[in-house]
């Protein structure tokens, strides 16, 4: 079955959050504003005081990347929408990266964050 079509079944009684995701810590997971695909969950998420919501990593093979001079984009791994992009280095230490998210990008899913088993 289709990575987002099991996760969506997984969760026929969303409980999605009124809170605005920026201010949005609690358990669960984020998945593609486009088309539903979990790519980043609450424990990977660190408060960077960015304006963006920031992880140190995705759910594993959920995010790609697009690679310039300058600049890696990460986009959703199942529709390729734009999510935003990735720093090396800059995370809650200097070993991480620090994947900083359009908010507008993604939707966040109360829920169990082991599902996206990373
Ligand atoms: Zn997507």
């Amino acid at each position: 079955m289709d990575r987002s079509l099991l996760f969506l079944n997984q969760f026929k009684n969303f409980n999605f959050s009124k809170a605005h995701i920026n201010s949005q810590f609690s358990a669960g997971i984020y998945a593609c504003k486009t088309c539903s695909y979990p790519v980043y969950v609450s424990t990977k998420r660190f408060q960077s005081f960015c304006g963006w919501p920031s992880f140190t990593t995705s759910i594993e093979k959920a995010v790609t990347y697009t690679f310039s001079d300058t600049i890696i984009e990460a986009s959703c791994g199942h529709c390729s929408s734009h999510l935003g992009f990735v720093f090396k280095g800059e995370g809650p230490n200097a070993k991480d990266t620090w994947h900083c998210i359009d908010p507008d990008s993604i939707t966040f899913v109360i829920g169990d964050s082991s599902l996206g088993k990373i």
